[in-house]
């Protein structure tokens, strides 16, 4: 006769399996959509708040499932992450980020430069500037690819870190923190991080019209940025409002649905003019 205890364990081991078997079919799909090319990058402009011209754009994955359509990032990295099967996702990403770049380049002109996310398992491994370099010769020279990671992740092993960033800057690669005000950095980390841009999360703009408190921190982190000489972008500006608010702190550049969603390569090309 089971314990209480007992019953609880398996009930559990139930409820794991079935979700250890919902993951692996997942994983499974998501091997097959990596070798069929399902995989597409859409981009979203990064505007100068005065003049609302596009500085650069961030490119977003997104998997182009034939049963279920556009499914959103959130559905998927997170399962890549624990499988690995980010190092991969991560690396096209890099590599069709730097070919839809040499497209730009090629119509003439200024081509924007473009930011990829980068995952923490990506940039924990000792290869993960070779894999950039790599990445980077598939494209255009100068090569115009920067890249975002999130804040609370670059805090893990934070010398090695710190070693690989800088080498990703002696090539030319800027490096955004990303997310802003939502992990537990240290100051004293960030100002040692070779990053030029900071990226405030889209939580603080969206609260900081009606609280105090919220406008209170983006204002600090508008000048803690400057006082570091870093350029500051605001997610998720979604109102002129917030955009007027913004400006009036200093904050350099913004993103949001007010300027534009993330959009496929042709349609954001026809946004800047070409
Ligand atoms: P993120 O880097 O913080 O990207 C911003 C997210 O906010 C995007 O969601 C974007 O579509 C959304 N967004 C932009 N403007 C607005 C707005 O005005 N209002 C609202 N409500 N949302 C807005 P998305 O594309 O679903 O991406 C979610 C996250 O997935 C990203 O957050 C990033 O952490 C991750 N991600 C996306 N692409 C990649 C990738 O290639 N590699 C890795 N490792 N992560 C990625
Ligand atoms: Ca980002
Ligand atoms: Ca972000
Ligand atoms: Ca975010």
């Amino acid at each position: 006769k089971a314990k209480a205890g007992n019953e609880r364990l398996v009930f559990y081991d139930q409820h794991m399996t079935e979700s250890v078997a919902e993951a692996l079919a997942l994983e499974n799909k998501l091997r097959r959509a990596l070798e069929r090319d399902e995989f597409v990058l859409h981009y979203q402009p990064k505007v100068n708040i005065a003049t609302r011209r596009i500085v650069a754009l961030e490119a977003l994955i997104r998997w182009n499932s034939p049963g279920e359509g556009l499914v959103p990032p959130m559905k998927f990295i997170p399962l890549m992450e624990e499988t690995g099967l980010i190092l991969e996702v991560g690396a096209w990403a890099l590599r069709q980020a730097a070919l839809d770049h040499q497209r730009w380049v090629q119509r003439g002109g200024t081509a924007p430069r473009l930011a990829v996310n980068v995952s923490a398992v990506q940039l924990r491994k000792p290869d993960f500037v070779a894999t950039v370099q790599a990445a980077l010769a598939c494209g255009a020279e100068p090569h115009g690819i920067d890249i975002e990671i999130t804040e609370s992740l670059i805090m893990e092993d934070i010398e090695a870190t710190i070693g690989k960033l800088h080498a990703l800057r002696a090539r030319g690669v800027e490096l955004a923190i990303d997310d802003f005000g939502t992990g537990y950095s240290s100051l004293a980390y960030l100002a040692r991080l070779p990053a030029q841009i900071l990226k405030i999360d889209r939580a603080f703009v969206k609260t900081m019209l009606d609280e105090p408190n919220s406008l209170l921190l983006v204002s600090t982190m508008v000048s803690l940025a400057h006082s570091l000489r870093m350029t500051v972008v605001a997610e998720g500006v979604e109102t002129e409002a917030q955009a007027s608010q913004l400006l009036q702190l200093g904050c350099d550049q913004m993103q949001g649905y007010l300027v534009s969603r993330p959009l496929p390569f042709d349609e954001v090309t026809a946004l800047f003019g070409r």
